[in-house]
């Protein structure tokens, strides 16, 4: 379907948020995750098409997404993306994907984050805040630099367990520091429970906690995963 862009705003030196109005109603579950097409007259390689998860909550007026611009080589897409202003028009698929909350409200939930694999995590956050559903959760966002984060008013200032890691800390930093691990996720308390461990990041690293997590002794069928293909652990 149709959307126009309604405005963008810049979250970080590098990352954006991009609000859209669509034509018709766009009904998604939080979490969820939907495919942009640009009208770009000089496409790369790799086409005019992204798959994006919906940064927004289904309670906010805007669908949004939010994405990093690579400041060394960005693709045409993201270069056209980011050159946008508010007006144009782009076409939205059909919001899919099943990376969203489970029905079960009472069941203890853990978040891994990397990097911009934070979206679907901002969207069902502000969908819990906004609804004021309590669910119990541990959000683990995961970052080389304080200005790589984004979203932390939210996280902040809801009753979720939040715990960020710093690649490279300020010295003033009071949280946890350098790579977040499957150890530190296999030495919480409650994992072995019937939590659910939601990972989010770019495709290595949800392959190595989806591989450590199990090795672990996490059932496969207790790990949610949503990879983000084009990131590496470098560039996210
Ligand atoms: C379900 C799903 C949800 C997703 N959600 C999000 C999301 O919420 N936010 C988000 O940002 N992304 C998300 N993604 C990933 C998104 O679809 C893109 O793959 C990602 O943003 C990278 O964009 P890009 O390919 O335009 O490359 P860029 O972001 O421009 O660049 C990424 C890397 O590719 C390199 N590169 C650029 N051009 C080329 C080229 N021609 N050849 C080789 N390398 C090149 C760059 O130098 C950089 O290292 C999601 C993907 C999926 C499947």
């Amino acid at each position: 379907m149709k959307a126009t862009i309604i405005r963008k705003e810049q979250e970080t030196p590098n990352i954006h948020t991009f609000y859209f109005k669509t034509e018709k109603e766009f009904n998604y579950i939080a979490g969820q995750f939907t495919e942009i097409q640009l009208p770009l007259s000089n496409p790369d390689e790799r086409g005019n098409k992204r798959w994006f998860t919906l940064s927004s909550s289904p309670t906010e007026e805007f669908v949004s997404i939010t994405t990093r611009l690579d400041p060394v080589k960005p693709s045409a897409f993201k270069q056209a993306l980011f050159h946008l202003e508010s007006g144009a028009q782009i076409t939205l698929a059909e919001p899919m994907g099943d990376f969203v909350l489970p029905k079960q409200k009472d069941t203890s939930l853990i978040f891994i984050a990397g990097g911009i694999g934070i979206t679907p995590m901002r969207s069902m956050i502000k969908w819990l805040s906004d609804t004021n559903e309590h669910r119990d959760i541990t959000l683990y966002y995961a970052a080389k630099v304080m200005e790589d984060m984004v979203f932390l008013d939210l996280f902040q200032n809801t009753d979720i367990k939040f715990e960020p890691i710093l690649g490279s800390p300020p010295s003033d930093w009071q949280g946890m520091t350098g790579r977040l691990t499957s150890k530190t996720i296999m030495s919480l308390p409650n994992v072995l429970d019937n939590t659910l461990v939601y990972i989010s990041g770019p495709e290595p690293m949800v392959e190595t906690f989806n591989t450590e997590l199990q090795q672990g002794g996490i059932p496969e069928h207790r790990l949610v995963m949503d990879y983000f293909p084009g990131y590496t652990e470098q560039n996210i």
